[in-house]
């Protein structure tokens, strides 16, 4: 048998994670060697960017309120005309993965160098990639430029995140771990980053769901996904993201509601072909009767995630055209693209039936 090779390109960004790490922002800014830093935020953080902006004083140039899911075309052109304007020299993305999105697409047009503080558990903070939405369609791009130099990690400002976004977020990142576990071009430091992202996420996401201030299980969740999004940004992504990246950009569904509910079917569909490599998730689920499909259905529901894309707004009448953009440039995947059962995986998480 040949000897499967691989490529490790390393961890390039840096990471502070604790509690209160935002306050290490400014002599970030400085050891970066910037002066003024333009705040993104989305409309409904703009206050906690504007209390950011506040405290770095003289080291912010401004706040840009304006980050929305999907990162429009249009509105990174609003931010771009901003980051001159304001005569920025770096960027401060402050928010979710829309916010973090903002700031790659303004980084990748300008050059700025950006700080990224993650509020949610998207994971996109570690990655290399940038899904972008014109006319329509989403296109996602990757370039080691788009990275982050920077990600602070402060487990008080997920404290409040809300229960829903907790679960949904969080099985977003497991769904980046699953598919790193799987990727083609998976590595032995990546799988491990991918395992211990699973056993953090399963063990701190029902915490949460009793307990939602819990700091313990927010620290952990984060922790997990920190690691998620640094294997999904050392790997190439499959099936499942694919699909996720259809619903959201073709069809405007919230992206980390589509992952929790495609992840059991997505898992379902590729668990046979992709054999032992889903192990870390089945020991990271834990006991429990029915296929690793199965459980992780039955997990998502009962830490209170949607399992129905009908219930986020997709119209039946929408799944053929769905399936039909999915197939157009497919993604790698480890078992090989069959139209007829694409089609059957987004019927089944239409309706929310679970899979065997
Ligand atoms: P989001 O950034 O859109 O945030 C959702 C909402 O929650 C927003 O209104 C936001 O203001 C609010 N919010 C964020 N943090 C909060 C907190 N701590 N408390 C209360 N409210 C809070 O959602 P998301 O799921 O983090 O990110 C989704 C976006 O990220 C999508 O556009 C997706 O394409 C992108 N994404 C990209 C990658 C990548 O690697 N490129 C990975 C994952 C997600």
């Amino acid at each position: 048998m040949p000897i499967a090779g691989f490529t490790f390109a390393g961890l390039p960004t840096r990471v502070l994670f604790g509690e209160g790490t935002l306050g290490e922002l400014g002599p970030e800014i400085d050891r970066l060697g910037r002066r003024r830093a333009l705040v993104l935020s989305t409309p409904g953080h703009r206050v906690a960017a504007e209390r950011l902006a506040a405290g770095l004083g003289g080291r912010a140039a401004g706040v840009f309120a304006g980050a929305v899911m999907h990162s429009p075309v249009e509105v990174t052109e609003a931010a771009v005309a901003a980051y001159g304007a304001a005569g920025a020299d770096c960027l401060v993305a402050l928010g979710g993965g829309s916010t973090i999105g903002l700031g790659k697409a303004v980084a990748i047009r300008t050059g700025a160098l950006q700080v990224a503080v993650p509020t949610t558990y998207a994971g996109s903070e570690m990655t290399d990639i940038l899904g972008e939405t014109e006319g329509g369609r989403k296109t996602t791009r990757r370039d080691p430029a788009l990275r982050p130099a920077t990600v602070i990690y402060d487990v008080a400002l997920t404290m409040g995140l809300p229960a829903r976004l907790t679960a949904t977020s969080g099985l977003n990142a497991l769904a980046h771990a699953v598919e790193a576990l799987y990727a083609r071009d998976r590595n032995p430091v990546l799988s491990l980053l991918a395992a211990e992202s699973a056993t953090a996420l399963c063990a701190a996401l029902p915490r949460l769901a009793a307990a939602p201030r819990d700091p313990e299980a927010r620290a952990r969740a984060f922790e997990g996904a920190w690691l998620a999004g640094a294997a999904l940004g050392g790997t190439t992504m499959a099936l499942h993201h694919k699909l996720c990246h259809v619903l959201g950009g073709s069809f405007g569904l919230p992206h980390a509601e589509t992952h929790a509910v495609v992840l059991p079917h997505a898992v379902a569909y590729n668990a046979a072909a992709a054999g032992g490599l889903l192990a870390p998730l089945e020991a990271a689920l834990g006991a429990g009767g029915g296929s690793v499909a199965r459980r992780l259905y039955d997990f998502a529901r009962a830490i209170g995630a949607p399992v129905a894309l009908s219930e986020l707004g997709l119209a039946e009448a929408d799944l053929d055209r769905a399936a039909a953009i999915a197939l157009e440039n497919p993604y790698w995947n480890p078992r090989r693209l069959e139209p007829g059962a694409i089609r059957a995986l987004l019927g089944a998480a239409w309706v929310g039936t679970p899979p065997e």
